[in-house]
Protein backbone atom coordinates (compact mmCIF):
# COMPACT_ATOMS: atom_id res chain seq x y z
CA UNK A 1 0.00 0.00 0.00
CA UNK A 2 1.96 3.57 -1.31
CA UNK A 3 0.62 5.41 0.93
CA UNK A 4 0.47 3.71 4.34
CA UNK A 5 2.11 5.09 7.41
CA UNK A 6 3.28 1.51 8.46
CA UNK A 7 4.03 -0.17 5.57
CA UNK A 8 6.68 2.56 4.93
CA UNK A 9 8.15 1.66 8.07
CA UNK A 10 8.00 -2.23 6.99
CA UNK A 11 10.03 -1.47 3.80
CA UNK A 12 11.94 1.38 5.93
CA UNK A 13 10.80 4.27 3.85
CA UNK A 14 9.58 5.73 7.12
CA UNK A 15 12.61 5.46 9.96
CA UNK A 16 11.39 4.35 12.98
CA UNK A 17 12.36 2.42 16.38
CA UNK A 18 12.14 -1.57 15.31
CA UNK A 19 12.16 -3.49 18.16
CA UNK A 20 11.64 -6.94 16.67
CA UNK A 21 10.95 -8.64 13.26
CA UNK A 22 10.06 -12.24 11.93
CA UNK A 23 8.95 -13.25 8.50
CA UNK A 24 5.02 -12.37 9.62
CA UNK A 25 5.50 -9.11 11.71
CA UNK A 26 7.67 -6.38 12.97
CA UNK A 27 7.20 -4.10 16.04
CA UNK A 28 8.41 -0.75 16.82
CA UNK A 29 8.15 1.94 19.59
CA UNK A 30 4.88 4.13 19.09
CA UNK A 31 6.33 7.74 18.02
CA UNK A 32 3.77 8.87 20.95
CA UNK A 33 4.16 6.96 23.66
CA UNK A 34 0.96 7.24 26.34
CA UNK A 35 2.54 4.99 28.50
CA UNK A 36 5.81 4.05 29.49
CA UNK A 37 6.09 0.87 27.22
CA UNK A 38 4.24 1.72 23.99
CA UNK A 39 5.36 -0.74 21.40
CA UNK A 40 3.09 -1.32 18.31
CA UNK A 41 2.86 -4.92 16.51
CA UNK A 42 1.76 -4.64 12.79
CA UNK A 43 1.53 -7.51 10.35
CA UNK A 44 3.85 -7.12 7.18
CA UNK A 45 0.77 -8.01 4.98
CA UNK A 46 -1.31 -4.75 4.54
CA UNK A 47 -4.39 -5.92 6.45
CA UNK A 48 -5.99 -1.99 7.15
CA UNK A 49 -8.74 -3.51 9.68
CA UNK A 50 -9.43 -6.32 12.19
CA UNK A 51 -12.58 -6.77 10.20
CA UNK A 52 -10.95 -7.68 7.27
CA UNK A 53 -8.73 -10.92 8.52
CA UNK A 54 -9.94 -14.16 7.12
CA UNK A 55 -9.87 -17.99 8.95
CA UNK A 56 -6.74 -18.31 7.25
CA UNK A 57 -5.39 -15.34 8.98
CA UNK A 58 -6.38 -16.43 12.76
CA UNK A 59 -2.70 -17.84 13.29
CA UNK A 60 -1.57 -14.17 12.75
CA UNK A 61 -3.31 -12.69 15.17
CA UNK A 62 -2.13 -15.30 17.67
CA UNK A 63 1.65 -14.89 16.46
CA UNK A 64 0.70 -11.19 17.52
CA UNK A 65 -0.03 -11.74 21.03
CA UNK A 66 2.53 -14.28 21.84
CA UNK A 67 5.33 -11.51 20.23
CA UNK A 68 3.18 -8.86 22.87
CA UNK A 69 4.29 -11.69 25.64
CA UNK A 70 8.08 -11.95 24.25
CA UNK A 71 8.03 -8.22 24.37
CA UNK A 72 6.35 -7.47 27.59
CA UNK A 73 8.88 -9.81 29.30
CA UNK A 74 11.99 -7.98 27.39
CA UNK A 75 10.18 -5.26 28.72
CA UNK A 76 10.05 -5.80 32.41
CA UNK A 77 6.16 -5.65 32.46
CA UNK A 78 5.07 -9.14 32.06
CA UNK A 79 4.89 -9.48 35.99
CA UNK A 80 3.15 -6.42 37.05
CA UNK A 81 1.13 -6.79 33.93
CA UNK A 82 0.07 -4.72 30.70
CA UNK A 83 -2.76 -4.26 27.94
CA UNK A 84 -2.80 -5.19 24.44
CA UNK A 85 -5.67 -3.27 22.57
CA UNK A 86 -6.62 -3.15 18.95
CA UNK A 87 -8.48 -0.16 17.72
CA UNK A 88 -10.78 -1.26 14.74
CA UNK A 89 -12.50 1.62 12.56
CA UNK A 90 -13.15 5.51 13.18
CA UNK A 91 -15.44 4.86 16.59
CA UNK A 92 -12.75 2.45 17.61
CA UNK A 93 -10.38 5.08 17.49
CA UNK A 94 -8.43 3.62 14.51
CA UNK A 95 -6.35 6.51 13.34
CA UNK A 96 -3.89 4.23 10.90
CA UNK A 97 -5.19 2.14 8.67
CA UNK A 98 -2.75 -0.63 8.50
CA UNK A 99 -4.54 -3.67 11.54
CA UNK A 100 -1.94 -3.28 14.81
CA UNK A 101 -1.64 -4.00 18.25
CA UNK A 102 -0.94 -1.95 20.80
CA UNK A 103 1.66 -2.85 23.85
CA UNK A 104 0.64 -0.53 26.69
CA UNK A 105 2.60 -0.85 30.03
CA UNK A 106 4.91 0.46 32.68
CA UNK A 107 2.88 1.81 35.57
CA UNK A 108 -0.82 1.20 36.43
CA UNK A 109 -3.12 1.55 33.62
CA UNK A 110 -6.37 3.86 33.76
CA UNK A 111 -9.40 1.36 34.89
CA UNK A 112 -11.74 2.99 32.42
CA UNK A 113 -11.79 1.09 29.04
CA UNK A 114 -13.89 3.38 26.75
P1 LIG B 1 -4.42 3.95 16.29
O1 LIG B 1 -5.08 5.13 16.91
O2 LIG B 1 -4.58 3.90 14.80
O3 LIG B 1 -4.81 2.65 16.97
O4 LIG B 1 -2.88 4.09 16.63
C1 LIG B 1 -1.92 4.50 15.73
C2 LIG B 1 -0.64 4.72 16.50
O5 LIG B 1 0.41 4.85 15.58
C3 LIG B 1 -0.65 5.98 17.36
O6 LIG B 1 -0.42 5.62 18.71
C4 LIG B 1 0.47 6.83 16.77
O7 LIG B 1 1.19 7.53 17.75
C5 LIG B 1 1.33 5.82 16.04
N1 LIG B 1 2.01 6.34 14.87
C6 LIG B 1 1.43 7.05 13.84
N2 LIG B 1 2.35 7.37 12.92
C7 LIG B 1 3.53 6.83 13.35
C8 LIG B 1 4.86 6.82 12.81
O8 LIG B 1 5.16 7.36 11.74
N3 LIG B 1 5.81 6.17 13.54
C9 LIG B 1 5.54 5.55 14.72
N4 LIG B 1 6.55 4.95 15.36
N5 LIG B 1 4.29 5.54 15.26
C10 LIG B 1 3.30 6.18 14.58
ZN1 LIG C 1 0.00 -0.85 5.36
Amino acid sequence: MEDCVFCKIITGKIPSDIVYRDDTVIAFKDIHPVTQVHLLIIPREHIAYLTDLTEKQSSLVGHMILVANKLARQNGIAEKGFRVVINCGEEGGQVVKHLHLHLLGGGRLSEKMG
